[in-house]
């Protein structure tokens, strides 16, 4: 039996990504900027749908780190952030010497809980420093409870960055996760929904704050003939190679997301007679999730003592790839200075968490050998 390695979540070509970079190749645009550059921010505008700008990058890290410093992050200022995260997220609020305060998750989606983000909000604010940017983010693709994060955002006037790096292709009431927040972040990093090799994007309101991210990427050139700054600037603009990958795996996004709900379909179908675990599934039909990563917490109480752990070791030695969820970040030894709000609801959830092989580009032969690990696991044959 093939006992090939299957992973979390891999690069899945569409095919035509190639006929864009040797258009690069042909034409001599091997810079950060060029043709495929344009073509991908549009192609991402009229994936998004609503009036949003796009400018390309060469990482969702530092689109989230061009984010903060759009909406006026300086050093000393708190950065509200969801604990439970990747810690690319949280990073950028240490470049500028500012300080993250962590907030917990909520038990439907995972994502920011509005309870603790306003108690947070109205304790900094009692404490005498108003937060300047609330950062939330759509995890494995779950979008976040969009309507209830946004009502306190305007309550108390405070933008939100969101972190949309999992969630290209999710939706709220119909709306595209990326064009929530005052300044939305994508990634295209090679374990995401489509991928460039690397890559991410900033999403904006307007031209001036597309125009700004991509000065600020590029150096912050003033207009002179000569090299001329009154700005501290940065070297993240996106590759016309790597962009001529990004049109390419646009032109497949919408199958990406249906492979990936399938595959989310397919565990629920084989864990739904198994008690004690549950999948990170909708809340209800407002939601829609890309599924970038199909995730489960079980409940060793309720499964005569079988752990994550114990699957995911049972998993490995089947040579197939499995993860605890992201770690919370007020649990991280770099973070765990800063204050936090919440209960324990992310701290469960990744001691109890596991994602599962997800990718795009699983074969039949690959499911049943991941069924096959499952099933043995929990006796169920
Ligand atoms: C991947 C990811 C990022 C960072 O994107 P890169 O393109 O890898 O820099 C940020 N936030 C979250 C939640 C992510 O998953």
């Amino acid at each position: 039996m093939n006992n090939a390695k299957i992973w979390l979540s891999s690069p899945h070509m569409g095919g035509t990504e190639q006929k864009y970079v040797q258009e690069a190749f042909e034409t001599n645009w091997i810079a950060p900027l060029g043709p495929n550059v344009n073509g991908f921010e549009k192609d991402l505008e009229n994936y998004l749908q609503e009036e949003v700008q796009i400018g390309a990058l060469s990482s969702g890290t530092a689109a989230i780190h061009l984010g903060l410093i759009l909406l006026g992050v300086k050093a000393g200022d708190e950065v509200i952030c969801q604990s439970m995260t990747f810690s690319a997220s949280a990073n950028p609020i240490m470049y500028l010497g500012a300080i993250p305060v962590f907030v917990d998750s909520e038990a439907d989606t995972w994502n920011l809980c509005p309870k603790a983000l306003e108690n947070a909000i109205i304790d900094r604010i009692s404490k005498g420093k108003k937060p300047k940017v609330i950062i939330a983010v759509h995890l494995y693709g779950m979008p976040y409870k969009v309507q209830e994060i946004n009502a306190i955002a305007v309550k108390y006037d405070i933008p939100v960055l969101e972190d949309s790096a999992e969630a290209l292709g999710s939706h709220y009431k119909n709306q595209k996760c990326g064009t929530f927040g005052e300044i939305g972040v994508l990634s295209f990093n090679g374990n995401k929904i489509i991928t460039t090799s690397g890559g991410g994007a900033i999403v904006t309101k307007n031209k001036e704050t597309k125009d700004k991210a991509v000065f600020l990427s590029t150096q912050a050139r003033d207009d002179a003939p000569h090299y001329q700054h009154s700005e501290v600037g940065y070297n993240y603009r996106m590759s016309n190679i790597c962009a001529g990958i990004g049109r390419g795996q646009m032109e497949i996004l919408d199958l990406h997301v249906e492979l990936r709900r399938e595959m989310h379909n397919f565990y629920t179908s084989y864990f739904e007679d198994i008690d004690g675990i549950a999948i990170l599934t909708e809340p209800n039909q407002d939601y829609y999730s890309n599924h970038w990563l199909s995730a489960i917490t079980i409940d060793p109480a309720k499964t005569n003592g079988k752990t994550t752990e114990g699957l995911r070791l049972a998993f490995e030695k089947a040579n197939i790839e499995s993860r605890p969820l992201w770690k919370p970040m007020h649990l991280q030894p770099i973070f765990s200075k800063y204050p936090y709000y919440g209960e324990n609801i992310a701290e469960k959830l990744f001691e109890n968490g596991l994602c599962l092989p997800s990718g795009s580009n699983l074969t039949d032969g690959e499911r049943e050998r991941i069924k096959l690990v499952v099933y043995d696991f929990f006796n169920k044959r």
